[in-house]
């Protein structure tokens, strides 16, 4: 902290990071100031609750508040929402706010999370600007959408990752017809095995949806009226119908912020294990950061709630003065159809996969080894083999792939205590 008797802490963007940290930040002791600055209408909610509940209609707006408003004024957090920051003056310590304002810092953290990747097409503008073209970040991205998810709708969703297979289980459920275009050769290729990416396009096609891989799109067609995008074209010369198009095809960080101020920026904004920026003043948190992970032996930008938030309470930790190293196994989950899937660790580079029960119970985990050791796990409707997975991870625990993969073998007798 610094010398000044009321010190202000802002933090800019308010998403899951941000929320955590205002909180954590009076609970280890912040005397001073709170500002928290995003540019969204709405205090911080929960963001992956929009292609899952929100979406499916089974939760409210207000349902989806990471915290109630009453809690930012019970630990006297100034929350400015609906403002963009647009510029950080470092030796004036200040920001500059869209609306003209500017606020005085002593500690700034930037917790500008991202922004959805464009679709690389010729008419990308006319199909940004048509009223059934959609990517899907914000809340009012999927009120837009909710307003034209009518049954007999034919959505083409672009990008068969974890928001794209989230959005076709809502929608078929719904009643649309649905077409998922995935240009690589399997959906879900970039984060599990190929066994896992066979079982959710099996379950999806199960439900009806069009799974269609090795499909790039090229480019979208308009209407004449040039409001609406009429089908998406795709290399092979296909042409795909659409009355709506949701994309999900990958995220940018948010870093110009940091960038223009002239902090270090490499896929992220670059963090140490404390989340302290190249700028001492300036921390940053939650999926714009590049930091390291000294359980995986290297630097990684990761989108994640489980990351946001522990990152977020490493960042407030420091700040007030009890320097805390952000050290987790990185975790994250998906819910389509009946299907709860959570993954614990980075399955890359692995040598061994080991099955765990049946996919065609819908009930299994997809364990994978290097050199012996568990580096990541895939629990399909298996909450007990997640946590294991999680210790076998973090404890670097060896395990004979037998037993893993012996479903008779309780997961209680697995390890000790577990
Ligand atoms: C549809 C969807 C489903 C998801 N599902 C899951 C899931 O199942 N499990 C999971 O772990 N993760 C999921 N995620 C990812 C998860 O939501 C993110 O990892 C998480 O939101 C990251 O939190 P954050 O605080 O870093 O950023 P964000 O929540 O993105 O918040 C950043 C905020 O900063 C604002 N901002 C940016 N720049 C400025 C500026 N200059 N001034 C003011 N405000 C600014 C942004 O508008 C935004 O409101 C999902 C994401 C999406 C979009």
């Amino acid at each position: 902290m610094t010398g000044t008797a009321s010190p202000t802490a802002i933090i800019v963007g308010a998403g899951h990071a941000a929320a955590e940290l205002a909180t954590n930040l009076r609970d280890h002791g912040w005397q001073g100031r709170i500002l928290l600055i995003g540019d969204e209408p709405h205090p911080p909610y929960h963001r992956p609750p929009l292609s899952k509940a929100y979406l499916s209609g089974a939760t409210t707006t207000e349902g989806l508040l990471i915290k109630p408003r009453a809690t930012y004024e019970q630990a006297n957090v100034e929350l400015i929402t609906g403002v963009r920051v647009s510029r950080i003056d470092r030796e004036a310590s200040t920001v500059h706010l869209a609306d003209g304002a500017t606020a005085h810092y002593d500690r700034l953290i930037l917790t500008t999370g991202g922004r959805p990747r464009q679709l690389p097409v010729p008419h990308i503008q006319q199909a940004e600007s048509a009223g059934n073209f959609h990517y899907l970040r914000t809340l009012q991205d999927v009120d837009r959408i909710r307003r034209q998810f009518e049954p007999s709708m034919r959505l083409v969703i672009i990008g068969g990752g974890y928001v794209g297979l989230e959005v076709a289980a809502v929608a078929v459920k719904h009643g649309l017809h649905v077409t998922v275009l995935e240009a690589l050769p399997r959906v879900l290729a970039r984060v599990t095995a190929p066994e896992l990416s066979a079982f959710y396009e099996s379950r999806h096609r199960q439900a009806g949806v069009d799974i269609r891989t090795d499909a790039q799109v090229s480019d979208v067609q308009l209407d004449p009226s040039g409001d609406a995008v009429s089908a998406v074209l795709c290399v092979d010369g296909s042409s795909v119908p659409a009355d709506l198009v949701v994309v999900g095809i990958g995220l940018v960080p948010n870093v110009e912020l940091a960038e223009e101020a002239g902090l270090a920026v490499d896929n992220g904004i670059l963090v140490d294990e404390f989340g302290q920026t190249s700028d001492p003043k300036i921390y940053a948190a939650g999926d714009c950061t590049n930091h390291p992970n000294p359980l995986l032996g290297r630097r990684l930008r990761l989108e994640s709630v489980p990351n946001a938030l522990e990152q977020a309470r490493c960042v407030a930790s420091s700040i007030c003065g009890k320097p805390k190293a952000y050290a987790s196994i990185p975790w994250f989950w998906s819910d389509q159809f009946q299907l709860k899937l959570k993954m614990v660790g980075l399955s890359q580079g692995y040598d061994h996969l080991v099955i765990r029960g049946m996919p065609e119970s819908d009930s299994f985990a997809a364990f994978y080894l290097k050199d012996g050791y568990v580096l990541a796990a895939d629990t399909v409707n298996r909450p007990a083999e997640f946590m294991l997975g999680k210790r076998l991870i973090s404890e670097r625990i060896r395990i004979a792939p037998s037993r893993l993969a012996d479903d008779g073998i309780p997961v209680k007798d697995m390890l000790p205590s577990i």
